[in-house]
């Protein structure tokens, strides 16, 4: 089940998408996906006890032609149903954010500080377990590294 606060629609909304007139909807397939994400998402709010509409997911899915358009990697995580990019102006920066998420609990498979300015957090396929890896990216030259790292 959807947590409310991250329900499908949230999940899916994507300003280019609205813009470029792009049929973004899960394909019923990845459903389950979305759904552990919800979870997630959920999860991290509670933890981090954040008032409801706190935790701003900028994306969320996105379907192949989306993810092309907005320069997503290949493969993403975003593509699955898995990934959202979330910011939380109440809490503070985007690297206070990913380092409340690194300190918690929270069973996420990857967390990525990218460029400073949002956080990328995937759950995990229901194949495997989450890994916790946390990341962090400024540029493309340096590439990724190891934690998360404030700048
Ligand atoms: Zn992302």
């Amino acid at each position: 089940m959807f947590h409310p606060e991250f329900c499908q629609k949230t999940l899916c909304h994507s300003d280019t998408a609205v813009r470029c007139g792009m049929d973004n909807s899960c394909p019923p397939a990845l459903l389950d996906n979305l759904v552990r994400l919800s979870c997630l998402l959920g999860s991290i709010q509670a933890y981090l006890q954040l008032p409801p509409g706190a935790l701003k997911v900028n994306s969320g899915f996105r379907s192949q032609a989306l993810n092309e358009r907005v320069g997503g990697v290949p493969h993403s995580q975003h593509c699955q149903g898995l990934a959202a990019d979330v910011v939380c102006p109440t809490l503070g920066t985007p690297a206070a954010l990913a380092m409340a998420i690194a300190a918690s609990p929270c069973g996420f498979d990857q967390l990525i500080l990218e460029f400073g300015r949002w956080v990328h957090v995937s759950a995990a396929p229901a194949d495997r377990p989450p890994r916790r890896e946390c990341l962090s990216i400024y540029n493309s030259d340096e590439g990724y590294l190891e934690g998360i790292v404030d700048r």
